[in-house]
């Protein structure tokens, strides 16, 4: 079976130059770049070549760039690190749609006795600005917010935020892993201290990340062991993977501009064509404001999960907003935040495309969804004779 790969926020395809970058560093030279002997401190160089490659991605000098094995290692380290450098400072300001590699770092610290603020969000998954400033104090050792939503594709004005931090001269993190590669991320023009990112997110291997330090940031190793990254994170580097992540940094800057605005039409042609054959869909989140890859729509009175499975008897590959994984059936926590109804946030589908996409696939799906969507209607108790039960049972409608 063919498969439609749309769901590129959970990971993408390795761009096979990335491969063939890669390659020699398992083969030919595979040097330990800590050996004294030339093969193995020859290796060295490609990873200097890779840091000068990820940092020219971001606006940042090459010393700025610590290699780690995920975006959830680099979020970890940015927090901690923070944390263990400003002991005196107990509080924490973050938002209620970060990720959980962030979320659930929060969540353990409140209970070591952190105070974490959440900052919440609108309907459309906007910051609220307000309150975010409201609660800024003296105390707050660290600014935690994602610079775009994995989920709904929302982007927080991460200029109107580091300008806050700056001014207080607070601690700024953002976890850019969906940020990178899709957008302009540049730390002078927005100046953040501390920035995630994840390779596997931007068509590089799986098990590589990075995090940018700002010069001058005040920082504690999280890895203490080697002397590998100038101190700052012990541990033999994944050598081929960082590799991989420079030349897929290389490549996503060049895939900026018109590469991305492509998939935004592929994505609006696919949003567009769901919208128009299917009632009672809706897009998640402020559609001025968003990720050019990124759509979560809703697909009232059914569940997601039910969608995912029947969509992946045509090999079509997408998330949902719902994690009933975890035996609860709740709703994302994002859907959440944002006050979405549970009967929309239970049907929702993320769909995130990549370059790789195209529009016969767009139309496979376009055409694929309605009679799937129909199908699970037909056996949802909230929906009868083509509509929601819960217009037939009010005003002029209401049958008794
Ligand atoms: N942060 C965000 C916003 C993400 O979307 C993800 C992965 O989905 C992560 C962090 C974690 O990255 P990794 O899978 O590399 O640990």
């Amino acid at each position: 079976m063919n498969i439609i790969y749309v769901d590129n926020n959970a990971t993408t395809r390795v761009d096979p130059a990335v491969m063939e970058a890669m390659m020699p560093f398992y083969t030919v030279k595979y040097g330990n770049p800590s050996s004294m002997h030339a093969f193995g401190g020859n290796v060295a160089e490609d990873i200097r070549h890779a840091r000068e490659q990820l940092a020219a991605l971001i606006n940042a000098s090459p010393q700025e760039i610590i290699f780690t094995s995920c975006g959830t290692e680099s979020d970890s380290t940015a927090i901690w690190a923070t944390i263990s450098s400003l002991p005196d400072k107990k509080h924490i300001i973050t938002s209620r749609v970060e990720h959980p590699a962030v979320k659930n770092l929060y969540e353990h610290l409140a209970k070591k006795g952190y105070k974490i603020t959440t900052v919440p969000v609108d309907r459309q998954g906007r910051l609220d600005l307000d309150y975010f400033h409201d609660h800024l104090t003296d105390d707050t050792a660290l600014i935690s917010i994602m610079w775009a939503n994995n989920e709904t594709g929302v982007i927080f004005p991460m200029d109107v935020i580091s300008t806050a931090a700056r001014e207080r001269g607070i601690v700024l993190h953002t976890d850019a892993v969906q940020a990178i590669g899709k957008i302009p991320v540049d730390v002078q023009k927005n100046p953040v201290d501390l920035l995630s990112l994840s390779g596997h997110k931007i068509h590089a291997p799986k098990g590589v990340g990075a995090l940018y330090v700002r010069k001058g940031t005040k920082f504690t190793p999280f890895l203490i062991g080697g002397h590998q990254e100038n101190g700052r994170r012990g541990g033999t580097e994944n050598v081929a993977a960082i590799v991989g992540l420079g030349k897929a940094a290389m490549l996503a800057s060049e895939n900026l501009g018109d590469t991305q605005a492509a998939v935004a039409r592929l994505r609006d042609r696919l949003e567009q064509g769901l919208l128009s054959r299917v009632q009672n869909a809706m897009v998640n989140g402020d559609t001025d404001s968003r990720l050019p890859n990124t759509t979560s729509i809703s697909f009232e009175y059914i569940e997601g999960e039910s969608i995912l499975l029947m969509m992946n008897e045509f090999g079509i590959c997408a998330s949902s907003g719902s994690a009933c994984t975890s035996g609860s059936l709740e709703p994302s926590h994002v859907l959440r935040a944002m006050g979405i109804p549970y009967t929309a946030a239970h049907g929702s589908i993320r769909f995130s495309l990549s370059h790789y996409n195209t529009e016969e696939e767009m139309d496979f799906i376009i055409e694929h969804m309605p009679p799937i969507i129909d199908r699970l209607r037909q056996l949802s108790p909230f929906w009868r004779q083509g509509k929601p039960v819960e217009t037939m049972l009010t005003g002029a409608e209401c049958p008794i």
